[in-house]
Formats: C-alpha cells, structure tokens, sequence
C-alpha cells in the first residue's frame, strides 16, 4: 500500500513542476512515506530524519533550502513525536490526507520555520482529489479498498489508517483503463482487506470484490490480475468461482493465518479458527488447482505456548506456503495486545522465528525446484545485475532472471526455468 501511495504522490509531485532527484544532496524536497506496523519500521524514520537534517544543513550552508516532509502511517500514530524529536520537519501528512500535497507545499513556501501537521480523517474521500493514475511499467498497484474495522488485537491498522473504505466500481474501472492505456499489462488490487470490498456500482448498488475482478478481466489488455491482502473469514464463493473462471487471475493467493492455533487466533480477535482457514484454502484449491498459497505469521504472541507454537508449523507443512512473511510479535503501543499478560521473551521469539522460517523456506525451495524444466510466461519489470539480463515474475509471484532483449521489458514472454534456489529461479527465454 505505501509503494502505491508513494507513487501517487510522485504523480502529483511532478504534475506539480518536480522532477526526481539523482540523489539526496540534490533534493530540494525529501519526503519520507512511513510504515507504523512494527516498532522497527517506526523506529527506522527517525534515524533516517537525521540523516537528511544533516544533508539540510550542508545545503543550507550552500544557500540551498531543503523541504522535509514525513508521510504515512507513523505520522498518524506519531505526530507530536515527530514535532518533539524531529522539530526541523516542515511538514507531516497522514495516510489519507496526502492529496493535499500540493496546498502544503504552497504553504510552507510562503511561511517557513514551523511544522505543519494534517493527519484528519478527512470527510473527503482522498481518491477524489488525486490526479490521474499512470503506470510505472508492466505491473501496477491499484488501491480499492483503505482502512480497517477488524481490529486484530496486535494491529495498528484500523487507528492509522481508519476506517474500512471502498472506491466506487466506476472510479477503480477508469484507474485501471488508465493504467492500461500507459503500458500495465498487470494489475494487482490493494486493500489491507481487498476481499471485505464493497463498493458502489453505477448504479448505485454495492458490489463485492468478485464483481470488481469480473468487470475488470472484461478490460482490453488485461494480462494479469491479482488482488492482496485477504482477510480469510471474508473470502466468499463468489470470489472463490472467480479462480476457477477468470484466466488473467494469477494463480497464486496471499491468505494471512497469523497462527495455526485457536487459542492464539481468538486472543488475537481473528474471524477465523484453522478449521475455517483450511476449509477456505480447500475450496480455493477444488475451483483451480494450480493454486498455491502464501501467508503472513506472527511468532510470540502474548500467550503463546510451545505447543500453540508447534500448532503453527503443523499448518504450515499441511497447506505448503509457496513463499510467506513471519514476523516476531511487536508490541504496539494502543493495542489491547500490548497489554496482554503472557508477554513472550525475545529470546523465544527469535528462537521460534528461526524455526518457523526454516520450515518455510524449506518449502519455498522444494516448490522452486520444482519449476525448473517447467515454462511460464514472465512478466519483465526490470534490469538484471548482469548485462543483458532482466528480472520479472512468474505467476506464482516467484523472481525470475534470464538473458533477455531489452525490449522484453514491461512484456510477457515465455521462459523455460533451468535453476531455481530459495529466493529465486533462472531461465531461458524461448
Ligand atoms: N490485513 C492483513 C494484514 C495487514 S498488516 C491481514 O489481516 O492479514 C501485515 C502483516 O503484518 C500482518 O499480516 C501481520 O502478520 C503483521 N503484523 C501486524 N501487526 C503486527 C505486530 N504488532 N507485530 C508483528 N507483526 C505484525
Ligand atoms: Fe490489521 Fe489485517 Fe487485522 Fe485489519 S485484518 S486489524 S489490517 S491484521
């Protein structure tokens, strides 16, 4: 979602006379779009404020002024720290208040030396006031759904970004045609909880996400679709059938379980128990069975015990994730987990991490290796380390690099895989 916010802001940056910078020291405005989910990713933006203070004040010596701006989700929860901590920042704007980009900017033109802070959540939908959307290459991102009302104990989501909200079906149809008409021949739908979608129609009529996906494949040159991130107590037989009948979407689904145990999975105020994740993933499995999952994991969650622990790496060899995300729990200041008893001690994070990761990885590598020898069309999004060599994506989301002409890139081209490791496969184009 910040990938996609980022480049919807450089849109309406370089509508509004920007241009990229080749690097810092030659940035007259350095924006930094933050991520609130975990301590680290929080702690990271004031580290890196320093640094860019320090490169102000170089240029401020050569008479050059620079503008710091901090966007995002850290903005939302942090704002006063960000005034405490970082008072040199000119200006801090929320996750859904950045279309008011250029205002700001106009503002701190003509009043310098104080922060201006905008973190509403404003009546206006942010998506109405931004400028056309167009594609950065063969993939885009396509926000349809912002916000959250399930309040998963450990998240930070529903306070930061508010909410659960759905664009209408006409206004994502005219992104995506735009999309289309500049070069994205992949669309992938964004939501922290894209399958909860229930925008209006033109008609006024509220639609689900299977409804968005069938008008969108209907689209000329639609290659590929693929929509992320699920909620799995949401997923319906509606968008189940959509995998058995859409051939532009992707064969491959991120279904966050968080924890294979129900003790675990309650305290964690999930909608779904295991029993109802796997009968979700059998279903989903039965419409097309070239499906393969990936999943998120959370590890020491306030009470988690060795066996809800050994609960988790059971479900992962049962449905076989072909790549995945595990995080170790971070204690979020505001959330009800935070002050949960059952604390779990860092040292047994790390140690279950290593475990579970271990086990996933083993599984991603098997199902690598099980490419090789196979063909798939991939997707080129860019340039390879090496000469001549470029990098894209099969369907199952995996990297792929091979010898290419550059002209391939931003296409589809079938590539037959000779070599595969954890991370990524190698091919030939034929
Ligand atoms: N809406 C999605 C997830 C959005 S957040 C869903 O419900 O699945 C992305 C991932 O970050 C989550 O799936 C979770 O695994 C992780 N995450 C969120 N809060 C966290 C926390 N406090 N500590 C560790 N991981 C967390
Ligand atoms: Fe956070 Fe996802 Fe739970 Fe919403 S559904 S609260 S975004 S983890």
């Amino acid at each position: 979602m910040n990938v996609y916010d980022s480049h919807r802001m450089a849109v309406i940056l370089e509508n509004f006379g920007y241009e990229p910078a080749a690097n810092q020291a030659d940035a007259d405005l350095v924006l930094f779009n933050t991520c609130h989910i975990r301590e680290k990713a929080a702690e990271k933006v004031f580290s890196d404020l320093g640094r860019a203070y320090l490169i102000k004040q170089e240029r401020a010596e050569k008479g050059q002024n620079t503008v710091i701006g901090v966007t995002g989700c850290v903005v939302q929860a942090e704002d006063e720290e960000i005034a405490k901590r970082a008072p040199y920042v000119d200006f801090a704007l929320g996750p859904l208040t950045y279309h008011r980009l250029p205002e700001i900017l106009t503002k701190i033109g003509r009043k310098r030396g104080e922060t201006i802070i905008d973190t509403d959540f404003p009546a206006e939908a942010k998506f109405d006031f931004l400028p056309e959307n167009r594609s950065e290459g063969g993939c885009s991102f396509l926000a349809v759904q912002e916000g959250c009302n399930n309040f998963c104990t450990y998240c930070v989501v529903p306070y930061t970004r508010g909410a659960e909200y759905s664009r209408p079906v006409a206004e994502v149809v005219d992104e995506a045609k735009h999309l289309l008409e500049t070069g994205t021949l992949e669309i992938n739908l964004l939501g922290q909880n894209v399958n909860s979608y229930h925008g209006e129609d033109e008609s006024g009529k509220e639609r689900n996400l299977a409804y968005l996906l069938r008008r969108l494949a209907e689209l000329d040159g639609l290659k590929r679709l693929r929509y992320t991130t699920s909620y799995p107590a949401d997923v319906d037989d509606d968008l189940i059938a959509c995998h058995r009948d859409l051939g532009q979407l992707m064969p491959y689904l991120h279904l966050p379980v968080q924890s294979g145990a129900d003790k675990i999975l309650k305290a964690m105020n999930r909608r779904h128990d295991r029993k109802l994740y796997l009968e979700v993933i059998e279903k989903l499995k039965k419409a097309n069975d070239k499906l393969r999952f990936s999943s998120d994991f959370i590890v020491g969650f306030p009470g988690e015990s060795d066996e809800d622990f050994n609960k988790t790496l059971s479900l992962v060899r049962e449905v076989e994730y072909i790549q995945a995300f595990s995080f170790k729990y971070s204690r979020r200041p505001g959330t009800p987990a935070a002050v949960m008893p059952g604390q779990v001690e860092e040292k047994v994070k790390k140690e279950r991490l290593d475990i579970l990761q271990n086990l996933l990885f083993d599984y991603q590598t098997k199902f690598n290796e099980s490419c090789i020898g196979k063909v798939f069309e991939v997707l080129f999004e860019q340039k390879g380390r090496h000469k001549g060599q470029l990098i894209g994506r099969t369907p199952y989301m995996q990297n792929l690099h091979a010898k290419a002409d550059k002209n391939m890139l931003n296409n589809i081209v079938k590539v037959r895989v000779t070599d595969a490791t954890t991370n990524s496969l190698s091919g030939e184009v034929i």
